[in-house]
């Protein structure tokens, strides 16, 4: 039998009603009970506008508040939010509407041009949903944790997106995995800028209806507003890409972080080992995580107690969750497989994905990696991008984290170059930080650091690197640039 719970944003605008839910950089915030009583409203508008029970409704927004209690107002109705990445082209987000079987999206008030472009039967702007009057239905007092609540496509890094559905047990087990990991503490504020339409970014709103925990809203990125949040606003945790980081040091100078903060929750993507290593030295409290949209977000997390003794690792599978390499014994590279609850029950309207990713309950992730003798994960790379040189197996992603340590290098992205004699090799791709760096440089200085057969027989400094609209590096149009 399906588990039901009671609908969390109404039990915690019960328990915790004058507790602060989302806090702006203005000040002004909104309780439990506030985000409660507009989600409800939204939902009876949303239900006059022809959404009902099982409807998948498109939400084409960057982060704001409003997204997030239409989200929720989704969540009442048991309609299924697919969420769309702001910055995909119009082609790229009919595909994905098309593929959904979306019938309506509703688009942030700015983005309404943008929305025009949309090829589906109706496109509401959030003035339109707001002037609407609310239709008297019951709205769903619990939930069912085995149904869909949202559809978030992949970032299409290897290749077309894939629409990833998650059940509300998917995200329950996602933020309980997390707190078991994290703890939960009453001076806890999480800090969102991660893009909302991504589950990292979502998943943070998720928490607070279930930790009763507020979240401090950010609309976009800066260093001097990160680092407001939190010297000056309390923040004690926040969820960052890489590049994040790397501004954020550059910024700091030589001031250490406060006390209060203690996690910042790094995921996405692959983190350079010298860039951890200078922000441990800034006693910057990062954990590395590794996760996926199919994942609900972290499904591997290093724990505070281990954060500084195994640098470089993405450390364990949180406590409902499992991870294996297939086939390998300890410290050997393979595929990393996972299972959980919070791990997705199949990806929408794709057979094929869903026959190759699913073995006996596991997913295959598509990424390389290797667990040492005390359980650690060691993420290495996709296995995609493998360069085989002279029957070597080669990371590009250990070659860049090299030679991002280089100073006056500001990204680099390496690919493998067809070779008569060795296959492939590989080749790297530099955008500089200014005109006088040198490849002969780079090359002396990743000579100690590098076996022979993993150097760069190439460097190449360009403007900037392929990336998605996720903002991913994209190795397999690197060697674009040259031809
Ligand atoms: P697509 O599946 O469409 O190619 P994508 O895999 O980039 O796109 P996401 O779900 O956004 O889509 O990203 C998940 C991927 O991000 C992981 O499979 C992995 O390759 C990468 N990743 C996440 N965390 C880490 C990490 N700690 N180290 C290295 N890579 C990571
Ligand atoms: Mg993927």
């Amino acid at each position: 039998m399906a588990e039901k719970i009671p609908h969390w944003l109404t039990k915690q605008a019960f328990l915790a009603p004058n507790r602060v839910a989302i806090e702006r950089v203005d000040g002004s915030t909104m309780t439990f009970l506030e985000l409660k009583e507009q989600s409800q409203l939204l939902a009876k508008k949303l239900a006059s506008l022809g959404v009902g029970k099982g409807s998948h409704v498109g939400i084409l927004s960057n982060n704001n508040v409003t997204m997030i209690a239409m989200i929720h107002a989704l969540s009442y109705l048991g309609a299924v939010a697919v969420l769309l990445n702001a910055r995909l082209t119009a082609s790229e987000l009919n595909y994905q509407i098309k593929d959904a079987n979306v019938i309506a999206v509703i688009v942030e008030d700015n983005l309404f041009e943008q929305g025009k472009e949309l090829e589906v039967e109706k496109v509401f702007n959030f003035k339109q949903v707001h002037l609407t009057g609310a239709k008297e239905i019951e709205l769903l007092s619990e939930l069912d944790l085995d149904d869909p609540f949202t559809i978030i496509y992949t970032s299409g890094t290897t290749g077309f997106p894939k629409g990833v559905i998650h059940t509300f047990g998917n995200h329950w087990w996602s933020a309980i995995g997390s707190a078991l990991n994290l703890g939960i503490s009453d001076k806890d504020k999480w800090l969102a800028v991660l893009p909302y339409f991504h589950v990292g970014g979502l998943s943070i709103f998720i928490k607070s209806v279930i930790y009763g925990m507020p979240v401090y809203h950010l609309n976009r990125f800066s260093e001097d507003v990160f680092l407001d949040a939190i010297y000056n606003r309390g923040v004690t945790i926040a969820s960052v890409v890489t590049v994040m980081v790397q501004r954020i040091m550059e910024q700091l100078g030589e001031k250490v972080f406060p006390e209060h903060f203690r996690c910042m929750l790094l995921g996405g993507g692959p983190a350079p080992v010298p860039l951890l290593e200078q922000a441990a030295l800034k006693k910057i409290p990062v954990f590395q995580s590794f996760g996926m949209t199919e994942t609900s977000s972290q499904i591997v997390t290093l724990s505070p107690r281990d954060a500084l003794r195994k640098i470089g690792s993405a450390g364990k599978a949180l406590f409902p969750a499992q991870i294996k390499i297939e086939g390998t014994t300890l410290n050997e590279i393979g595929e990393i497989f996972v299972k959980g609850p919070m791990v997705t029950k199949g990806y929408y309207n794709n057979d094929l994905a869903n026959r190759d990713s699913f073995h006996n309950g596991w997913l295959s992730t598509g990424d390389l990696g290797y667990i040492d003798d005390e359980g650690f994960l060691y993420v290495v790379d996709r296995r995609k991008d493998l360069i085989i040189s002279g029957g070597e197996n080669i990371y590009p992603s250990e070659i860049e984290s090299v030679l991002t340590g280089f100073p006056g290098v500001k990204e680099v992205g390496v690919t493998g170059k067809p070779d008569e004699r060795w296959g492939q090799s590989p080749i790297a791709f530099i955008v500089p930080q200014n005109d006088y760096v040198r490849k002969e440089d780079i090359l002396d200085y990743a000579k100690d650091k590098l076996a022979k057969y993993k150097l760069p027989k190439e460097i190449h400094f360009v403007n900037s690197l392929p990336r998605n609209a996720s903002n991913k590096l994209v190795r397999n149009k690197l060697m674009d640039l040259i031809n």
